[in-house]
């Protein structure tokens, strides 16, 4: 089992460390190599992903990400950026299923900005298509209107667009994914509006007939956004496009309180998987050893669940994420008076003693 570890940026190295150190506790053999990645490569070598930290990420069973990204490198073009080791990575090792469970753990209930009892036991899935939709479909760019109230002013434009294979494999990634859960399965859409919608839509119903032991819905994605905050328990797996994915995953995380404990895979059709917290390098806590390490720790169970095939370590360090929590061990962003503060490190051991 080959990882390629990728701490990056800010408090990147800080919290991957801590995850590292719960991998080597679960008594398993892993090959783990580390490469500089993001803002840390950009210094390192002039790239934000160097060839020798993409042939590392190709050669690798799993991808270990921390976070990548600094202020101070806002006014390099964008193609050295430190985000583009991330699209670079997803581009290369075709990472088109992007999985976001939102879990609200008991003991943090309290946390998010809705009331207890929305979120008590709330556990859901959120699966993103990562590598079409609007983010990436041609042509794109500026130009003078060619027509319209507004002929010849100077417009924008994006374009919408997904093929079939690119709808069917999510829509097979997502019934698979439900079929390991509840067995409900909400594809996320806006046929009333957009034809690419349709399209999808259209397409996720015909998948459907191969999964008929499992619950289809479709929800437009303004009421989606709605029924997030109106009754999350509700959802189980949502499937959706990139942009869409993009937005619900984030209203979703913060159901949960902390962006600091929410982890997140994206896999390809080889279950080789990019592996990283949700929230990003945090330079405003970067070096304080206050960051938490939860949602890279929980990344790592993933990891080891989807790329790894080892269902039961990662329940382990489940299990043993939720007995720290249980023991009243906080880290600053979710600590509460009546907890125990802790800083990163200390959480990191704390994990590997539960594991025991
Ligand atoms: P952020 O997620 O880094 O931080 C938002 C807030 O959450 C900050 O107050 C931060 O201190 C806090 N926070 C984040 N993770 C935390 C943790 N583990 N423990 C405790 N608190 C935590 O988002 P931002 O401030 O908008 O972005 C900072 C940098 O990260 C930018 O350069 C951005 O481009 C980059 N970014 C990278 C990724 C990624 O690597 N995948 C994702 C998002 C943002």
């Amino acid at each position: 089992m080959k990882i390629a570890i990728l701490p990056g940026d800010g408090i990147g190295p800080e919290i991957v460390a801590e995850a590292v150190k719960v991998l080597q506790a679960l008594g398993l053999r892993f090959e783990m190599e580390t490469a500089p990645v993001g803002g840390a490569a950009y210094e390192a070598s002039g790239h934000p992903l160097p060839d020798s930290t993409l042939n590392l990420a190709k050669a690798a069973d799993a991808i270990l990400f921390g976070a990548v990204g600094d202020w101070k490198y806002d006014t390099l073009e964008r193609a050295l950026r430190p985000e583009q080791a991330i699209l670079g990575l997803r581009k290369a090792l075709g990472l088109f299923a992007n999985f976001r469970p939102a879990i609200c753990y008991e003991q943090l209930t309290h946390a998010s900005s809705l009331k207890p009892e929305l979120v008590a036991g709330l556990d859901i899935l959120i699966i993103r298509e990562l590598t079409g939709d609007i983010y990436f479909g041609q042509p794109r760019g500026r130009r003078g209107a060619p027509d319209g109230a507004f002929a010849g002013a100077e417009e924008a434009f994006d374009t919408m667009r997904y093929t079939r294979p690119e709808i069917e494999r999510i829509a097979h990634v997502a019934f698979q994914a439900a079929r390991q859960r509840s067995k409900r399965l909400t594809s996320v859409d806006k046929a009333n509006v957009l034809e690419t919608f349709q399209f999808w839509k259209d397409i996720v119903t015909e998948v459907h007939k191969g999964y008929p032991d499992v619950e289809l819905s479709h929800m437009y994605v303004d009421n989606a956004a709605m029924q997030l905050v109106k009754a999350p328990k509700a959802f189980d797996v949502i499937v959706t496009g990139n942009m869409f994915g993009d937005i619900l995953s984030d209203e979703a995380s913060m159901l949960t309180g902390s962006i600091g404990m929410l982890p997140s895979a994206s896999l390809n059709d080889k279950k080789q998987g990019l592996y990283e917290p949700s929230h990003g390098s945090a330079p405003d806590i970067a070096g304080k050893g206050v960051a938490n390490p939860l949602a890279t720790i929980l990344s790592a169970a993933m990891m080891l669940r989807f790329s790894l095939n080892q269902a039961e370590a990662a329940n382990r360090i489940e299990t043993a994420v939720k007995k720290v929590l249980a023991q009243g061990l906080r880290t600053p962003d979710i600590y509460s008076e009546g907890t125990t503060r802790v800083g990163t490190a200390q959480m990191g051991d704390a994990v590997v003693q539960a594991l025991a």
